[in-house]
């Protein structure tokens, strides 16, 4: 079973049309996914069914400035909620019919699976372990796992550096970096919250002297908490590939995902959803990473 395809070109061509008829619908940093206008999917499909619905539900995190963040106007930004407004546009729904809800890194298998969200865009590291539970399309991003500490902080120049400290570690449950980062702290030094903010305020107040997650995150950090002066270590020690997460085994959507994916790397809405987001920070606007396959 495959979805009818619309060339990139006619995407783009009914895309203007669509938003020349409405007058756009850029969201609050700026970014407007094309939205494709009545797209044909074979009926019982996933995508028939949301095409349809008109509407869809994505789980992304609420607190994670540049690529999951509900701003002080209920409003929201970054770039995971843009790949979830190119996924939803290419299914004919524009942004203001998606449902956000926030997804905690420990409740996002769940999620999938109980049907709280139809997927989630999450800073959401493709692994088998997770594997297991749900399926991913993707990766359309590739981060890697560091530290932030306070800009003042010589000692901890990597995970290495952790082993004779006694320094205090902070990450969030149910990530990869919080497993990963007890090669190198024990326990006692590691302190869990269920998200990554948290982690900043503790280092804010020195409850702990580092925070570990995905360089991605740790950079929209940095400058959400700019008057703190936190910086990151630039040492990454782990391949982290964000994937979409969906319900297990549902190939077709899966790879209605990855079609979604190119189609922006082709019509350039995948770079102006970085540029919009997360490039006001980074230098480099990265390419759509090689997407794995479905099956
Ligand atoms: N990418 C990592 C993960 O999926 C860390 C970021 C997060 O917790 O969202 O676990």
């Amino acid at each position: 079973m495959r979805k009818g395809k619309l060339t990139a070109a006619a995407v783009a061509a009914s895309t203007t049309l669509l938003l020349g008829a409405c007058g756009g619908g850029a969201s609050s940093d700026g970014f407007s996914a094309p939205v494709v206008e009545d797209p044909s999917f074979e009926q019982g499909t996933t995508m028939a069914h949301y095409a349809e619905q008109g509407e869809i539900t994505i789980g992304t995190k609420f607190d994670q400035p540049l690529f999951g963040m509900k701003n002080l106007q209920g409003e929201m930004e970054g770039f995971d909620v843009a790949i979830g407004e190119i996924i939803a546009g290419q299914l004919g729904i524009p942004a203001d019919k998606i449902n956000w809800k926030k997804a905690p890194s420990k409740n996002r298998e769940k999620y999938i699976q109980d049907g709280t969200v139809d997927m989630v865009v999450a800073t959401y590291t493709i692994n088998d372990e997770r594997a297991e539970r749900v399926s991913f399309a993707g990766p359309y991003y590739e981060a890697g796992q560091d530290l932030m500490v306070r800009a003042d902080n010589d000692s901890i120049t990597g995970p290495e550096s952790l082993r004779d400290s006694d320094a205090k570690v902070c990450s969030a449950h149910g990530s990869t970096p919080s497993e990963r980062i007890r090669e190198y702290v024990d326990e006692s030094r590691l302190v869990l919250f269920d998200s990554y903010s948290k982690c900043a305020d503790a280092l804010s107040n020195g409850q702990v002297q580092a925070v570990t997650t995905d360089d991605a995150i740790l950079m929209g950090l940095v400058s959400d908490y700019e008057q703190d002066n936190f910086e990151v270590v630039g040492n990454t020690f782990s391949e982290e590939p964000y994937g979409v997460g969906i319900l297990k085994g549902d190939t077709d959507f899966c790879e209605f995902v990855n079609e979604s994916l190119r189609t922006a790397a082709e019509n350039g809405s995948y770079a102006e959803a970085w540029e919009s987001t997360a490039g006001k920070v980074a230098e480099k606007t990265p390419e759509l990473p090689e997407l794995r396959s479905c099956g």
